[in-house]
């Protein structure tokens, strides 16, 4: 069918496909957007066809909270420790064996599977490349010489880096982060591959949601879009300045709130966190507030209380939220953006360590919507996973790994748990846009009907993905 796709200028007709709403129609795709959505449209010349077969159509879906090159750094850095490499021959072979000829970027050195890992030992592997493998614990780096030698080290040398009996280097690296940052070449990592596991889910929208991202960040972004590396659209949340900066902004490419990261342990003044929202808001820029404990909720809560108005303000993670602040983000019309897939993937170590009853108000779901609060997802990789099914699966079941349940009287219904993924950059959560005719073609087609789907909310359900009527998506089966 791609062939067919390639001659077709990406026209599409996609018969009998069924709406959220049940409505089964079909739909013409050209120009890049949906030009008609009614019953029984005649196939034109040149438009390839493809049947639905009454399987599910979505509008594409919307990961509302993650790092991109972060993520993409991740998932192009080679697993140095447990429980992929346990020994000194495996960590040999997983470095031997890593794609490329550039740098090699190596995470979770542990001590037990190689103590006192330094240059000679690298340099033994003969890789021919600059080699820089990262401890588990982030205090240590350790170079091989071809990486040392990009460092162009002089004298004096600063305290953290390690010396042999002779003086010389070993290159091992103590608390040196941000003096090799300024050091090692530094290129934002490739975005092809995560943007294709990203297409593969049915995601066509992204928030980067950076605390620090700057007007570098947002051009990076940019440009990776023109080259075709990255094909999802994107909101760029981060700094003040951005509010001020020229930034290339597009169709494609948007500036989202500013973010504000609160640390329970050292919170501003009140007041100056107040004038920093109505600053914000005076330019017609929401905020959004990465808050993870309840005191630091409380506090975020608190502040938007005193701002002269409100805009689309956000809270991330809402980790901890007890009722008081549940109605008061309904009042204040304040989105909450969490990861339920936490729940799957963290439930277990959260049994153990939370105190019974914040367990109550832990990663809650039910609670939100039911108070009233625009309730949305993102996955925050790379520290979570990316796969928003995961995410849905775990705000209805509300099951960790090991099978336990986690306040299962906050699950989600299959369809709220979708709703996770939709609304719009600016207006996360709420309910899915419905499909209409003038809109971008951004869509999800599913292997199945709804009413299967909502017993089986999973990745490989996903059949071709839509982005400005290009197929960025396609499963094996429907290529
Ligand atoms: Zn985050």
């Amino acid at each position: 069918m791609l062939e067919a796709v390639n001659q077709s200028g990406n026209r599409f007709l996609l018969r009998n496909a069924q709406l959220i709403s049940g409505e089964i129609v079909d739909l013409r795709i050209a120009g890049g957007e949906i030009q008609q959505l009614e019953q029984g449209l005649a196939e034109a010349q040149g438009e390839v066809v493809i049947s639905a077969q009454g399987n599910l159509l979505l509008p594409g879906l919307y990961d509302h909270h993650l790092h991109l090159f972060a993520t993409a750094a991740a998932q192009n850095s080679v697993a140095c420790g447990p429980p992929n490499v346990n020994n000194q021959a495996e960590l040999r072979s997983a470095l031997a064996q890593a794609p490329g000829n550039d740098w090699l970027r190596g995470v979770g050195v542990d001590d037990s599977v190689c103590p006192g890992l330094n240059a000679r030992w690298l340099d033994q592997l003969q890789l021919n490349r600059p080699v820089r493998l990262q401890h588990r614990s982030g205090m240590l780096w350790v170079f091989n010489s071809q990486a040392m030698a990009a460092l162009n080290l002089s004298q004096p040398l600063p305290e953290g880096v390690e010396l042999d009996g002779s003086g010389q280097p070993t290159g091992r690296f103590y608390n040196l982060d941000a003096w090799l940052g300024q050091r090692i070449p530094k290129r934002p990592a490739d975005l092809t591959a995560l943007s294709q596991a990203l297409a593969r889910f049915g995601i066509t929208h992204l928030t980067d949601a950076g605390v620090n991202n700057n007007s570098e960040t947002f051009s990076a972004l940019s440009l990776a879009q023109s080259r075709g590396e990255l094909r999802q659209k994107l909101l760029i949340m981060g700094q003040p300045s951005l509010a001020t900066a020229s930034l290339p902004v597009s169709s494609k490419i948007g500036l989202g709130p500013e973010k504000i990261y609160l640390r329970e342990v050292n919170l501003p003044e009140l007041e100056q966190l107040v004038a920093r929202i109505d600053a914000a808001h005076r330019q017609q820029r929401p905020v959004a507030f990465h808050c993870v404990t309840l005191v630091e909720i409380h506090f975020a809560v608190a502040a938007l209380a005193q701002t002269q108005c409100i805009l689309n303000d956000r809270i991330e993670h809402a980790s901890v939220a007890d009722d008081y602040v549940l109605q008061q983000m309904a009042t204040l019309g304040v989105t909450a953006v969490s990861q339920p897939q936490f729940i799957y993937e963290r439930g277990d170590r959260y049994l153990k360590e939370v105190a019974s009853e914040d367990l109550l108000n832990l990663y809650r779901g039910r609670s939100f919507t039911q108070a009233g609060v625009a309730f949305a997802a993102g996955s925050d990789a790379p520290y979570g996973s990316i796969d928003p099914w995961l995410a849905m699966r775990a705000a209805v079941n509300r099951r960790t790994r090991a099978g336990e349940e986690l306040q299962g009287n906050e699950a989600l219904t299959p369809l709220a748990a979708l709703n996770l993924f939709g609304g719009d950059f600016m207006h996360p959560g709420g309910q899915l846009r419905a499909l209409a005719a003038g809109q971008p073609a951004d869509l999800v087609l599913m292997k199945a009907p709804w009413q299967s789907i909502e017993k089986n909310l999973a990745s490989d359900q996903v059949a071709l993905t839509f982005c400005d009527g290009n197929i960025i998506y396609a499963d094996s089966q429907w290529a």
